[in-house]
């Protein structure tokens, strides 16, 4: 689950990170007064949307009065914004956070993340920190420097001098960072986050080291453990499908393509995309509707991908284990029912109680392609959508 910037900046503060003062903002209105709380003589006016990228967009701006705050508060509220991270479509600033200015020296990045592959967290840094990450990780990666952190052990003081010198800080500036970089990480493990970033986090022209922006996400498998996160999610952020199916349970990710999937385990979902790729196709989603749904849930499960206006052909890949063969033919043939099939539907059924499964399709009446396997299906699925 990802949160706001200013929600991040409200749980970095309570970890000891260097913030500054900050009144989030849903209307013009607010704006003038907003200003005036926060004194100026300096303020800058951020978009907040679930992505980064805003500062190039137009989406981050620097106001030098009440009056601009206002202007600006204005011309951004209610704008799409579209940057490298949003996609073509954009996404509306339903909110603002109307922020005290600094005097920037210097601009770091720092990032913390999982790392599935050593069972560790990894702690990145960089001294080229601000907008353009993104082409220094890609040209000179060499300037992003990372350390692994035991999460038993935690992130000692002197891991984090280390990624400080690194970063190129001398002085007394290291000491600052360095209660930054320790701050960031309790908050990151007190929350069971998933990732946070702190780009950029600042050298002040008076010394000071301030996490400047914040991204922040959460293990949705944890949140059960922090119902005061939970309470910061933000559903006009996210794909209107995937709050449907967090309704049921499913795990669900809308893609970009064309291809809907039904599948059950998260593994056999992965493969199913894999070889629809492989067959020069592309998935619309990943879906798993677990071990043990009910025809319910398949039925919901199903009525997404139908909805779904970019789904040009869908493919039902099953492996009967727990759930049973004919228990997915009933939710598909229920769904179906109530919203149509316009599309070309692949199925490929095996396992528990196959049988019944093809038997219960063959007399649904709806026009099913069989296949044999994953193959045979997944180059069906992608042939049946070129053809259209
Ligand atoms: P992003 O583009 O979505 O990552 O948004 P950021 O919060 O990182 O803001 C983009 C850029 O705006 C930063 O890298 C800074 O250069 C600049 N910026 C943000 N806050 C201030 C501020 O208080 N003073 C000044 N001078 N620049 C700021
Ligand atoms: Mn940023």
């Amino acid at each position: 689950m990802n949160i706001h910037e200013y929600q991040a900046k409200t749980i970095l503060k309570k970890y000891g990170c260097n913030v500054l003062e900050g009144v989030m903002i849903d209307d013009v209105s607010q704006a003038k007064k907003a200003g005036e709380k926060l004194g100026g003589p300096i303020w800058v006016v951020k978009a907040q949307i679930h992505a980064g990228g805003r500062g190039k967009a137009g989406g981050v701006k620097l106001a030098k009065s009440l009056d601009e705050v206002e202007a600006l508060s204005k011309e951004i509220l209610g704008k799409t914004l579209v940057t490298h991270q949003t996609g073509p479509e954009g996404k509306e600033v339903r909110k603002l956070y109307i922020e005290d200015g600094c005097d920037i020296a210097k601009e770091y990045y720092v990032a913390v993340l999982v790392d599935r592959a050593t069972d560790q967290i990894t702690m990145m840094a960089s001294s080229e920190g601000g907008v353009d990450i993104e082409d220094v990780a890609e040209n000179t990666p060499e300037l992003i420097h990372s350390i692994q952190v035991n999460p038993v052990v935690g992130l000692a003081a002197f891991q984090a001098r280390e990624l400080a010198f690194k970063m190129g800080m001398t002085g007394k500036i290291v000491h600052k960072a360095v209660k930054s970089l320790m701050s960031l990480y309790a908050a990151f493990v007190a929350t069971d986050a998933s990732s946070a970033e702190i780009n950029p986090l600042v050298e002040t022209k008076q010394g000071e080291v301030l996490t400047l922006d914040a991204k922040m996400s959460f293990d949705s498998n944890a949140l059960y453990r922090h119902p005061e996160i939970m309470e910061l999610r933000d559903l006009s952020e996210e794909e209107e499908s995937e709050i449907e199916a967090s309704k049921h349970d499913l795990a669900f990710i809308k893609l970009e393509g064309n291809i809907g999937c039904l599948v059950n385990g998260a593994g056999l979902a992965m493969s199913t995309m894999d070889i629809i790729k492989i067959c020069g196709g592309e998935p619309a989603n990943f879906l798993d509707v677990g071990g043990g749904a009910t025809k319910e849930k398949v039925t919901e499960a199903f009525k997404i991908i139908l909805k779904d206006p970019n789904v040009k052909g869908i493919l039902v890949n099953i492996f009967g284990g727990i759930m049973k063969c004919d228990i997915i033919a009933e939710g598909v043939i229920a769904a179906t029912k109530d919203l149509g099939l316009e599309v070309p539907l692949v199925v490929r059924l095996a396992g528990t109680n196959v049988e019944l499964g093809q038997k219960l399709l063959q007399e649904s009446g709806l026009n099913i392609i069989a296949a044999k396997n994953l193959s045979d299906a997944a180059e069906k699925i992608v042939k049946s959508v070129k053809e259209l």
